[in-house]
């Protein structure tokens, strides 16, 4: 990832969210955005330039522009009508941003539209998040990384978020995912974890 001092930033072109300009890049601000808390407070995945990308839940573009700024090509999808407005406005400046409207709950709409990807990474704040990242797994090549963006006040309100991220991490595994890091995002996002996996070679037994 690329840091300015402490600060880190994309190389891209600006003016997506009012994001500042540091030495001509954008500083990546991690109280607008989970993936950048991620590589504040945590390790997260090495975002390179030859990275394939799935993002569910891309909202109106402002982490996605951020991962297109370093990846070869990300697969957003969004299911919402108005964010997806301005991720069409963001996508335009960015060829290698492809916008999808579909929702991520029935991966089958786009499957002709993505390839196999590097990197699945899921901000829907949906109550079956977990499940929808296993669905989505399909895409993710073997090897590959997951990240999932946990709202835990989104799948139970009844259950403490350390019950919700417990029961997730066991979903996940169920999957077929090895999880290899796990961080709360405070004090950038209240009761949000990440929780990024690797998805297991087939025969890999590993439990
Ligand atoms: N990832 C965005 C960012 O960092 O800039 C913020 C995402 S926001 C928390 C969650 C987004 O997921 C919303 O825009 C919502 O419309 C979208 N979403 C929720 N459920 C979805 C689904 N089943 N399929 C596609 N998008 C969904």
């Amino acid at each position: 990832m690329i840091r300015i001092g402490d600060v880190l930033v994309s190389r891209g072109e600006g003016g997506v969210y009012g994001e500042r300009m540091l030495g001509g890049a954008r500083i990546w601000d991690p109280f607008r955005s989970k993936l950048a808390a991620l590589y504040y407070v945590g390790t997260g995945v090495e975002l390179t330039a030859g990275m394939r990308v799935l993002y569910l839940g891309a909202a109106n573009g402002t982490t996605v522009s951020h991962v297109a700024d370093y990846v070869e090509i990300v697969y957003a999808v969004e299911f919402a009508p108005r964010p997806m407005q301005d991720l069409l406005e963001v996508a335009r400046r960015r060829p290698n941003l492809v916008p999808i409207m579909a929702d991520a709950t029935q991966p089958e709409q786009y499957a002709p539209l993505v390839e196999e990807v590097d990197l699945l990474y899921q901000d829907v704040a949906q109550p079956d998040q977990a499940a929808i990242l296993a669905r989505n797994c399909a895409f993710l090549r073997p090897g590959g990384r997951a990240i999932l963006m946990l709202k835990t006040r989104s799948v139970d309100i009844r259950k403490t978020p350390e019950e919700v991220f417990r029961a997730t991490l066991g979903e996940l595994a169920a999957a077929g995912l090895e999880v290899v890091e796990t961080v709360w995002l405070s004090p950038y996002h209240k009761d949000h974890a990440a929780i990024v996996c690797t998805k297991r070679a087939a025969g890999d037994a590993r439990e």
